[in-house]
């Protein structure tokens, strides 16, 4: 028989159907053995009386987890056996209806899971549940999010293939860009000590799309930092990035403002302050003392208000630990308009503002981005100032700076960390929870035994030999 989904049982009411799923909880009542069903879209109660001998022998033999094939009558249920939300006396999704089962399958049988997946499994180890991450993931709050995630994604495709944008990919295999993190590194077997370097992001790519003339582009990218981990930070993350030719930044900020509230507003989220209010760099850390600030009441934190703000005017320049000036946000943003002559030779350093943009959101920064150089002298000038020499820029950015000598156009744009939004849509404090398979936060691989060694074998075709560490 066709197989139904849970979610539309209450369609067939006195017709028989077949439903396919787990085993989510079995309660034995001697003579009747009620069985709830679990699959994708819900989950629904069975009952398997003593009249059908076969139906109820082998719900009697099923356990949680096991993997089943469940044909039997849809029912309404008798009033006094209706279940019901405790607080707000609202009738369970299929509370009202119950299958009277004919026949059982077992398509699998299953171990006792190693812990319970119906809890929010919050006081279980994050080595036990990423160990068995694929279990950890059967329990509702993780089958929430996760769908949510698809969901967020989802509609700002939408968003902005009605937009005119474009959906390119980028590759993983590339040489390094810098973002401010460490790269990791893929050793080249046809090129023996030399390597590739991960993405920190598409940031070099999307720029040369523009140079190619396809003026709207966006990837739901993966990203690749390697960083110290932190509850809101793994070694990959995925971005909403995008790039726009022929633009300024008031123009990015209220396109990108608009696909933020389009899609969180679509979502059911309500949304502090429209338009999302702007702090200048210097106003935020004199209000907040950080560029990234909660502007949430008590009440908006319990009604789920999502407290939207944009930073901007941020200084380029910063001195880092050894006192030499680097980049505070991107190196290959623009100065500020005003700023464009000090930047080009190299003067009032610290006074040079950059036209970046931060969205910050209930005290994460979800997103940032600017407006780029597009000529060459004005990136060469900016490495110039962090103290690349000549050869170290051509070297490193040649590639860039040939390209906008071909005709680049004005652009700018920005990426938006998908788990950051995923998890103040959540409330998540965690980005392993928006994450299918995260890194354990000692940076091991969830399921799977890595990073692990490789053999001789493998060391040797790559031309690598091991160093014992001092
Ligand atoms: N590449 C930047 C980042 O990954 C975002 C951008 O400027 O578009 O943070």
């Amino acid at each position: 028989m066709k197989r139904t989904y849970i979610n539309d049982l209450k369609n067939f009411i006195g017709k028989e159907v077949s439903i396919s799923g787990w085993v989510d909880v079995r309660r034995d009542h001697g003579k009747l053995i009620f069985v709830d069903f679990r699959d994708m879209t819900g989950k629904v109660q069975a009952v398997a009386l003593p009249s059908n001998k076969e139906a109820h022998e082998v719900a009697n033999r099923i356990r949680t987890e096991w993997v089943v094939t469940a044909t039997g009558i849809i029912n309404r249920r008798p009033e006094k056996m209706i279940s019901k939300n405790k607080e707000t006396g609202e009738i369970e999704p299929n509370g009202d209806i119950e299958i009277e089962l004919k026949k059982l399958e077992v398509l699998n049988e299953a171990q006792t899971p190693p812990f319970d997946v119906r809890g929010d499994g919050r006081d279980i180890s994050e080595e036990a549940r990423l160990k068995y991450r694929y279990l950890d993931l059967r329990r509702p709050r993780m089958q929430k999010t996760l769908r949510l995630r698809s969901e967020f994604v989802d509609r700002i495709r939408q968003f902005l293939f009605s937009k005119k944008f474009t959906e390119i990919e980028t590759p993983y295999f590339t040489s390094t860009t810098p973002e401010g993190s460490r790269d990791f590194v893929v050793p080249s077997r046809m090129y023996p000590g030399k390597f590739f370097a991960l993405p920190q992001s598409p940031q070099q790519y999307k720029q040369l799309l523009m140079t190619a003339g396809f003026e709207r582009y966006f990837q739901i990218a993966r990203c690749f930092r390697d960083e110290d981990l932190r509850a809101d930070r793994g070694f990959e993350h995925t971005q909403i990035d995008l790039e726009v030719s022929f633009t300024n930044r008031d123009e990015i900020m209220a396109l990108d403002e608009e696909m933020i509230t389009t899609v969180t507003e679509a979502m059911g989220y309500k949304i502090q302050q429209k338009p999302f209010p702007r702090f200048t760099y210097k106003e935020a850390m004199a209000k907040y003392g950080a560029d990234k600030f909660d502007m949430r009441t008590e009440e908006d934190k319990k009604n789920g208000i999502l407290a939207f703000a944009w930073v901007i005017d941020f200084p380029f320049f910063e001195k880092d630990k050894e006192g030499k000036w680097t980049f505070t946000h991107n190196p290959f943003s623009t100065p500020s308009p005003e700023h464009l002559s000090w930047h080009m030779k190299g003067e009032q350093i610290e006074n040079i503002m950059t036209q970046q943009y931060d969205l910050v959101c209930n005290g994460f920064e979800t997103g940032g981005g600017s407006i780029r150089a597009h000529k060459s002298e004005i990136l060469k000038a900016t490495f110039k100032t962090m103290g690349y020499t000549d050869e170290q820029i051509e070297r490193d950015f040649s590639h860039m700076l040939q390209a906008f000598d071909f005709g680049t156009p004005p652009h700018g744009g920005i990426a938006h960390g998908i788990e950051r939004m995923v998890m103040i849509l959540t409330g998540e404090m965690e980005l392993r929870e928006v994450q299918s398979f995260p890194q354990t936060s000692s940076g091991r691989t969830a399921v799977m035994d890595a990073p692990s060694t490789l053999s001789d074998e493998q060391l040797r075709e790559l031309g690598i030999e091991l160093r014992k560490k001092k």
